[in-house]
């Protein structure tokens, strides 16, 4: 390693909300950290965490400096908005069902930003550097950090936050499974005339689901997933033109509807590190997993990312073990992989029997729907995977590392 670098246990690497997280957790647990990262550009997208995020994010006090600009969902209702032949009924999932108040809450990506920057200024053993890594050089010791500003830092582990096109998982030599969808993901926030109630309503329609997601007062996002060139064209649209437009597709459910300033567009697709750790570097965020924008689920397996590397690192400094060594790194991936794959593997599913003609798939879904929409203890079972999974990290579970 570099002999004149600033040291360090652990870098982080990307500064959007997968790595604030680490930084803020590892930091909080007084493991010196320093979180590495280039201004990122405006992002007007919200994120649905889901409650055991929440919880996470109070467990690291951070959810105070946000709660107030967060809208509670208290129930999501999912419609079939297909002219298809055989439709599924509509199902609409309740909190209270499951003994909880909300099943999580949609939050602003700047506002939840915003507190993470305000709790990570707080923080004592975190060092924040406005740069971006140029280069990454792991061997037996540690890795050395390059840096744009000519600076290097060393570090025993490489948390890497560094999204879809990851120096870090190139640096790890690990490659990915990749499947470009025929999609792409219109987003923006708008204000309507009736009240949401909490209620998240998504429409399944034949290119994708159209969702509608409560933000505080007469407020929600939008994410209409549909074909690239009808994505493109309703984004070109005038403001007046494209709320009516959204009206028209939500069906008049909140009212008269007004877009905001702040559109934004996603090519779908499906993005799988083969491996989330190597070479003293651990992915984490859309530097390990992009996965389409169905059923909220990206940034809450970010976080069970980071707080399951964060809770390794914290016994390995208790024990006196390397944070970058092989068994904590082969661990982390096979902590992380179960959970990744099958959510993969859900959202996939959903997107492609949305998508398929084939009447059969039709069938299965609407059958599907039917007896989640029946059956109790399987809603119940069903809602309680989506929002609090099996076998979770302790900061998720709401506990301090
Ligand atoms: C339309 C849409 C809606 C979504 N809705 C939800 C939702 O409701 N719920 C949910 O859980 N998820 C949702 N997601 C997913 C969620 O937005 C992502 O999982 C999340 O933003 C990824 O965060 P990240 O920190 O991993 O990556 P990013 O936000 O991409 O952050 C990476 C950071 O690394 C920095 N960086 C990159 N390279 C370098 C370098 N060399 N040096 C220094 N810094 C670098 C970048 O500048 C950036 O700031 C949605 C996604 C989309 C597209």
């Amino acid at each position: 390693m570099d002999g004149e670098a600033h040291s360090v246990e652990v870098a982080v690497v990307g500064g959007g909300p997968a790595g604030l997280t680490a930084a803020v957790a590892l930091a909080a647990a007084g493991v010196e950290t320093a979180l590495i990262s280039k201004t990122p550009p405006p992002d007007n997208r919200t994120t649905a965490l889901w409650s055991a995020s929440v919880a996470a994010m109070e467990a690291l006090e951070v959810w105070p400096l946000c709660r107030d600009n967060s809208a509670p969902l208290t129930a999501i209702r999912l419609i079939d908005d297909t002219r298809r032949l055989i439709r599924a009924p509509e199902v609409t999932f309740e909190a209270s069902e499951i003994g909880l108040a909300a099943f999580g809450h949609n939050i602003a990506n700047r506002h939840l930003i915003a507190a993470l920057d305000r709790r990570a200024a707080g923080l004592p053993s975190l060092t924040r550097i406005e740069a971006a890594v140029t280069a990454i050089e792991p061997d037996d010791t540690g890795v050395t950090i390059r840096l744009d500003n000519g600076a290097a830092i060393e570090a025993r582990l490489v948390v890497g936050a560094d999204g879809r096109k990851s120096l870090c998982r190139q640096a790890a030599g690990i490659a990915t499974d990749r499947r470009d969808y025929p999609q792409s993901a219109l987003t923006l926030n708008l204000a309507h005339a009736r009240p949401h109630n909490g209620i998240s309503t998504e429409f399944h329609t034949e290119s994708g689901p159209f969702t509608l997601v409560p933000l505080p007062g007469l407020r929600s996002s939008l994410v209409c997933v549909t074909e690239p060139d009808e994505a493109e064209q309703l984004a070109a649209l005038e403001a007046v033109a494209l709320s009516a437009e959204i009206e028209r597709r939500a069906h008049s459910i909140l009212g008269k509807m007004e877009v905001e300033d702040g559109r934004g567009l996603f090519p779908l697709g499906l993005e799988i590190a083969r491996s989330f750790a190597a070479r003293r570097i651990a992915l984490t965020g859309e530097a390990a997993h992009v996965i389409p924008p169905i059923g909220a689920q990206g940034l809450n397996l970010g976080l069970r990312d980071v707080a399951t590397i964060s809770e390794l690192v914290v016994e390995a400094k208790r024990d006196g073990r390397d944070a970058g060594g092989d068994d904590l790194l082969a661990r982390y991936d096979r902590m992380r992989r179960a959970d990744v794959t099958g959510r993969t593997v859900a959202v996939d599913m959903l997107n492609r029997s949305l998508l398929s003609d084939f009447l059969p798939v039709q069938a299965s879904r609407g059958l599907g729907l039917y007896l989640i929409d029946r059956i109790a203890p399987l809603r119940r079972a069903l809602m309680r995977e989506g929002v609090e999974p099996a076998d979770q990290p302790r900061l998720m579970r709401g506990e301090a590392l």
